[in-house]
């Protein structure tokens, strides 16, 4: 469980990304959030998986503030904080299976000297991952030997590595075409689904959000302007 309070994000600059956003979030939900670009869905995302600190407000995690957690936590909580990105974000010199295998170090820079840090189990683990993605076949080429949509395949494999109570991802689907898109989109479904993940999904597409999410949250510069199922909202237009 999830629960954000009158959270606020101003920048360096001034801009007010977030205006004291408020919601909760279930375990085991799909959550989609939408807006137009420079709504603050970005930020958001990365408020809750703290790459950045908000200015106010609280996100409490099972009960805990993360404020008051320290840092030796704080490393433990981001363990359990899966991220997929627009970009796949993908160290593209590695190969694939080195990508997942980083995911067990709880951060997405896998360098050769790792490597020998991994058990047996991991490399077992890593395989499982591409398999459930459908990418096995894949392991042993280079990142950027894959396509755009394999490779957001493998980012969402490298995140499974570590375990995450919840999956982030922010426009996961937003570089693909809508076959690919779909693809993407049902992988997230499924860890929802089989596993129990809680996934916080930023997204362009109604179409998509209608398929997938459990309940949708739109923003407009800052301020949550919707929060309900994805059923209602179209009576908002
Ligand atoms: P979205 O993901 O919905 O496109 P963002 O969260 O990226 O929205 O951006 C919300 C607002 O915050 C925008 O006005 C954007 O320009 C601004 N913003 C985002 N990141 C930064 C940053 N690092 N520094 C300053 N302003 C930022
Ligand atoms: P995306 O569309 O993938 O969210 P953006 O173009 O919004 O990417 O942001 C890319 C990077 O630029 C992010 O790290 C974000 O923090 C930063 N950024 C976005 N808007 C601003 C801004 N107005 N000032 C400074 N940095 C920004």
């Amino acid at each position: 469980m999830l629960e954000i309070n009158e959270l606020s994000k101003i920048y360096p600059g001034g801009t007010q990304a977030l205006k004291a956003v408020t919601f909760n979030v279930p375990k085991g939900q799909f959550l989609a959030v939408i807006g137009l670009s420079g709504s603050g869905k970005s930020t958001l995302l990365r408020c809750i998986n703290r790459l950045i600190e908000p200015t106010k407000g609280q996100i409490i995690w099972n009960g805990i503030d993360l404020a008051a957690l320290p840092e030796n936590e704080m490393r433990l909580y981001r363990r359990k904080i899966g991220m997929v990105f627009q970009s796949f974000n993908l160290v593209l010199r590695s190969t694939v299976l080195t990508n997942v295998l980083s995911g067990r170090l709880g951060y997405i820079n896998p360098a050769w000297s790792f490597l020998n840090r991994f058990s047996k189990q991991d490399y077992l683990d890593a395989m499982k991952q591409l398999e459930r993605v459908g990418i096995a076949d894949k392991a042993f080429q280079r990142a950027d030997e894959l396509s755009g949509g394999q490779q957001q395949r493998v980012s969402i494999a490298r995140a499974m590595m570590q375990n995450p109570e919840i999956m982030l991802a922010d426009e996961p689907v937003a570089s693909l075409d809508p076959v690919l898109a779909h693809s993407i989109m049902q992988y997230l479904d499924k860890i929802n689904k089989e596993l129990g993940v809680t996934v916080i999904c930023s997204l362009h597409f109604l179409d998509l959000v209608h398929r997938y999410a459990d309940r949708v949250i739109a923003l407009n510069n800052g301020y949550v302007v919707f929060d309900g199922l994805p059923s209602e909202i179209d009576d908002m237009k």
